[in-house]
């Protein structure tokens, strides 16, 4: 392999672990990266716990989430990750989980709002996908098809995550650093904004971020790089102490 693939396979690697440490994926859930050499292919692992993924358990794919090499055992929710890169050409990593704290928000009236400034790409509006609108009620919730990824897709526009009605959520950004954070801190907003709301009472109030503070947050966090080398380190060292 290349050597930018090597590197890539590792950040994809970790990416799996960090995202199965922090909670946000178990043995469900997907992490996903463009692949660096051809932009119209996608890297994503075999059907297996995110948590156990090793370099050579990810396959290439290409934008109609055909695998490249045959693989028996293929995640059935790929589609969400080739329909996103056809249409986002600015994204460069996914992921797909059924975090638990975002649920309540994908199927109550309140939306989510930015919290704090760790989260506060939230100020860009996280859509929610609403698999009725598409296929009517004779789903299992799951993406399992082309067109059902255009529809989420479609519902998640140029925002940065997507709820998926009594199913999960679809985090997208530039980096896989940042796929990572966002998908870390969307679930701890979510939790926080509970809390706040009970905290405040039905008639109390919550005061969240201003679209103005959201917007200079998000810039001053980037991509959240300090994060990301502690939860890369620490997921890369449980991997070695684990295997020695
Ligand atoms: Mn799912």
């Amino acid at each position: 392999m290349k050597p930018d693939l090597d590197a890539a396979l590792a950040d994809l690697v970790a990416a799996n672990r960090i995202l199965a440490q922090h909670g946000i994926v178990d043995g469900y859930g997907h992490v996903s990266l463009r692949a660096p050499h051809k932009p119209d292919h996608y890297l994503l692992s075999r059907a297996i716990a995110p948590e156990t993924v090793t370099a050579d358990d990810i396959v290439e794919f290409d934008l109609d989430s055909q695998p490249t090499r045959r693989t028996p055992e293929l995640y059935l929710e790929r589609f969400i990750h080739g329909e996103i890169y056809r249409v986002r050409p600015e994204v460069r990593a996914v992921v797909h989980n059924h975090a638990p704290s975002l649920i309540p928000f994908g199927v109550a009236a309140t939306p989510l709002r930015p919290v704090y400034h760790m989260a506060a790409f939230v100020g860009q509006g996280i859509p929610i996908f609403e698999i009725r609108d598409t296929a009517g009620e004779a789903t299992d919730l799951l993406i399992r098809s082309p067109a059902l990824g255009r529809a989420l897709a479609t519902s998640l526009g140029d925002k940065p995550a997507a709820l998926m009605r009594g199913h999960g959520a679809t985090v997208v950004a530039d980096s896989l650093a940042l796929v990572v954070a966002r998908s870390i801190y969307l679930e701890l907003n979510a939790k926080l904004q509970l809390q706040a709301l009970t905290l405040a009472g039905p008639d109390g109030e919550v005061r969240y971020l201003s679209p103005d503070e959201a917007a200079a947050a998000s810039i001053t966090l980037g991509d959240y790089r300090r994060s990301w080398q502690l939860w890369r380190a620490t997921a890369l060292t449980e991997v070695s102490t684990v295997r020695s």
